[in-house]
């Protein structure tokens, strides 16, 4: 417990002075946390309130899967899942698991640990990468996963956030009310039309979310593997054809762009591919099938039917 207060501190730390410096902030690329079979083949919000990755880094985060990060830290956690941890106590008997541990094919990219989204730098309360949800949230997952598996040999899930610590949601809350210029240089890449100080009352940023029930999870189908920047700002629209991709099928959108052009049925003005549409329809459906319900403003965030999201946690992710 005291480590992980100790934790909670740096990282907090890390997060007021990372604002002067976040121009060159650099995070590890995702690990070839991949199914075995597709290792060669070749990538805040979640705002629902009531429903709403081993190579090493190279960028001085130096992370690979399953290696624990340090607790000095100016460096960020890498994103990439730790299999070798004990889920959390106070987490474990209210029933969390880490996916990973349920089913490995999953793959996860767990972008609050590491630099690459829309604060620049690692959020409160995510010491290390990994997915921690509710089992029964974990053993839905397997089942969409291996029903995807059916469907498409080579494709899988990826998820970018699970459990997130209550401590996050507020973090990202008092983030966005900060008028430091240097977070902008986030902005193209993860919210390019809204103005930051726009961002909670548009509902990209709330103070309360779901993902703190360990009920919700965000994620999209990936293929093949395809390391994510390794720097930001990368000064691409995150709803444009140019956009920076990660090994996530076509959305339309990155995962986390605060835009129109995330909602799962865009409003006029907003056009998506027809593949870009399939890709979101697979993926709602598949999600549907096995009992989770989708957010029409984000197409990459889901919540399981029945599970008890009003409990919201804040035990930092150790
Ligand atoms: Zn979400």
């Amino acid at each position: 417990m005291q480590y992980g207060l100790r934790r909670v501190v740096v990282v907090i730390g890390i997060g007021l002075s990372v604002s002067a410096c976040v121009r060159k902030v650099t995070h590890a690329p995702p690990a070839s946390n991949l199914p075995m079979n597709l290792a060669s083949d070749d990538s805040r919000g979640g705002t629902s309130g009531s429903n709403p990755q081993g190579q090493t880094g190279h960028s001085g985060t130096g992370a690979t899967t399953n290696q624990v990060p340090h607790s000095d830290t100016d460096q960020a956690p890498a994103l990439v899942r730790n299999q070798s941890l004990p889920v959390p106590a106070e987490l474990a008997s209210a029933g969390f698991v880490d996916l990973s541990a349920i089913e490995p094919s999953i793959s996860t990219e767990m972008r609050y640990a590491g630099s690459y989204n829309f604060m620049g730098r690692p959020a409160a309360g995510y010491g290390v990468a990994r997915c921690l949800l509710k089992q029964k949230v974990a053993e839905a997952l397997q089942e969409v996963a291996r029903d995807l598996k059916k469907d498409a040999a080579t494709h899988f899930l990826k998820v970018y956030d699970c459990y997130r610590p209550d401590r996050a949601v507020k973090d990202f809350a008092a983030w966005s009310v900060t008028s430091v210029p240097e977070d902008e240089g986030t902005q193209k890449e993860f919210y390019p039309r809204t103005p930051k100080s726009e961002l909670f009352a548009k509902g990209y940023i709330a103070d309360s979310s779901t993902h703190s029930s360990g009920c919700t999870v965000d994620l999209t189908i990936a293929s093949g593997s395809m390391p994510i920047p390794a720097e930001i700002p990368v000064s691409k629209d995150c709803a444009s054809g140019d956009r920076n991709r990660d090994n996530g099928l076509d959305m339309g959108t990155n995962f986390d762009c605060f835009d129109l052009a995330s909602h799962f049925a865009p409003p006029t003005g907003v056009t998506l591919s027809i593949q870009q549409k399939q890709n979101r329809e697979t993926l709602r459906k598949v999600m549907m099938a096995h009992g989770f319900e989708p957010f029409e403003k984000e197409w990459w965030h889901f919540y399981l039917k029945g599970c008890d999201g009003s409990q919201r946690l804040d035990v930092a992710i150790e």
